[in-house]
């Protein structure tokens, strides 16, 4: 089944429920405190805390998400994108717990033939917060095997926004892969093989004192309790595909197929080259859908992390052989692969695909430049001994004449099995700033005033501030 028919099925269910079906959010994150939008709760923060009336009390998403928090797990471990997309079904006062955990096993368990994912009953396990009997005993109901529903502490299964307000507790849904994929024992043992697809919040709390989860202080039940639920939909068509990740489902493998027709390389014959043809396939379609949504690369928030995941990609496909331009070449394959779920990207791709080509053209010129630089340097530590390290003061010249951007020469050592001497490295810049803020300082007090006293001249009468009436004098 493809990626695009899950989401379907998820959103036809709940529709038939009585949900109201939104469009997802913009991946920039309405949030101040967050860069991007991170989980399919986050457009309904304002109901979920009571702040704003929801247009239905049952609402169901399918959420466009970037967590750069996994950026390090894309393509070593089977279940983490920086781009992937949440499904979610929330209730705003209105339906509890037994009919979420109805829902989600219903679905789940539901044959295929029928409009549902049909997974075999004895391969889902769940997880359920300590104190949580009534969960525990709400899936028996359903069927489970009570062997697979584990019991977890508060780190893992009860949710809070990280301050006073709503929280509760939460019951994970788990696939086991098999035998193959590691040992017995449910998601408690090992959370490779058996893979979490599904995340069930029950908001009944009010809570304050969150100093840390397990400091927390229950001040009583919520008057309207609330369901949040988080589906990851690339983890659910994996498994339904029967693939080994989800790099390999059909929204992404494209991207990995064309990676493999430019490098002359096959994915499947070697690890190392095999978790660069993932990370290849998962940052070109972040930056895509980033960048569709209206980010263009720059040194700073969202822009930044856009430019390290085109940067990633590009220095990605150098280890796996090509230094020809790539992005010209698996951008477009990457928005074929997405635009029957995301028809925008046809109007956005112009603009998105010229700034992109543009980041490359740059970046090219900062690598070839460098690249001597630091093989001069990754040689120079491999012959001075056993473990081998670039200086610090190597990694301070890269980036400060040539441009090098140390996440790249911490990266491109490791591909070398190289270390780098950070700690130095940190240290020059920190004294490089400090030079740079003395000679600031310096300048400012030696500053010829002259040029002020010429535009004080000009002006022939006072200004009148008018910045709280004006927009227009506030340059809005
Ligand atoms: P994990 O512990 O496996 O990283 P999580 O506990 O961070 O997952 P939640 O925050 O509960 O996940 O998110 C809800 C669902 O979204 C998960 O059950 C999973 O299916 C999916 N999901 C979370 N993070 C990712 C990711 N980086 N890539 C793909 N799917 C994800």
């Amino acid at each position: 089944m493809r990626t695009s028919e899950i989401a379907k099925r998820y959103l036809d269910y709940f529709g038939k429920h009585d949900h109201l079906i939104v469009p997802s959010a913009s991946l920039i994150s309405p949030n101040p405190t967050t860069l991007f939008t991170i989980a399919g709760m986050v457009p309904f923060i304002p109901y979920l805390m009571g702040e704003q009336t929801p247009p239905k009390h049952r609402m169901a998403s399918n959420q466009k998400c970037v967590r750069t928090l996994d950026i390090d797990e894309v393509g070593k471990t089977t279940r983490h994108g920086t781009f992937f997309q949440m499904l979610g079904n929330f209730s705003f006062g209105d339906y509890f717990k037994e009919e979420a955990i109805h829902y989600a096993w219903e679905l789940l368990t539901t044959p295929q033939d029928q409009g549902g994912y049909g997974f075999d009953p004895e391969k889902l396990w769940m997880t359920t917060f300590t104190d949580d009997e009534e969960a525990r005993s709400l899936w028996k109901n359903e069927g489970v095997d009570p062997e697979h529903i584990q019991i977890m502490g508060m780190e893992d299964n009860f949710w809070t926004t990280g301050g006073p307000g709503p929280g509760g507790p939460c019951s994970e849904i788990y696939v086991d892969r098999g035998p193959e994929y590691g040992v017995e024992g449910g998601p408690i043992a090992d959370e490779n093989r058996y893979i979490e697809i599904w995340d069930l919040v029950f908001e009944n709390y009010e809570v304050d004192n969150v100093k840390s989860k397990t400091d927390l202080h229950i001040v009583g039940e919520l008057e309207n309790k609330n369901i949040d639920t988080g589906a990851g939909l690339e983890r659910l068509a994996y498994l339904m595909q029967g693939k080994q990740n989800i790099y390999e489902t059909d929204e992404v493998f494209p991207v990995i197929e064309a990676a493999e027709r430019l490098s002359g390389r096959k994915y499947g014959e070697d690890e190392k080259a095999d978790v660069k043809f993932r990370v290849v396939a998962d940052h070109v379609r972040s930056a895509l859908m980033i960048m569709s949504d209206g980010v263009r690369p720059s040194n700073v928030g969202r822009g930044y992390v856009l430019r390290r995941l085109l940067r990633r990609t590009i220095q990605a496909m150098r280890v796996l052989g090509v230094t020809d331009p790539v992005i010209p070449e698996l951008l477009p394959v990457s928005k074929d692969a997405m635009v029957a779920s995301y028809p925008e990207l046809n109007d956005t791709f112009h603009d998105v695909s010229e700034a992109a080509y543009g980041e490359e053209d740059a970046f090219r010129r900062t690598l070839d430049n460098g690249i001597q630089i630091l093989d001069v340097a990754v040689k120079k530590a491999k012959e001075s001994g056993a473990d081998a390290t670039v200086s610090g003061s190597d990694a301070f010249t890269l980036h400060d004449t040539y441009g090098f951007p140390i996440e790249l020469t911490l990266e491109m050592a490791a591909d070398q099995g190289v270390k780098v001497d950070e700690a130095k490295f940190r240290e020059l810049m920190s004294e490089q700033k400090s030079r740079a803020r003395a000679d600031a300082l310096k300048k400012r007090h030696n500053v010829d005033l002259s040029v002020y006293d010429d535009f004080k001249k000009t002006l022939a009468k006072p200004i009148d501030f008018l910045g709280y009436t004006d927009f227009s004098a506030r340059g809005t």
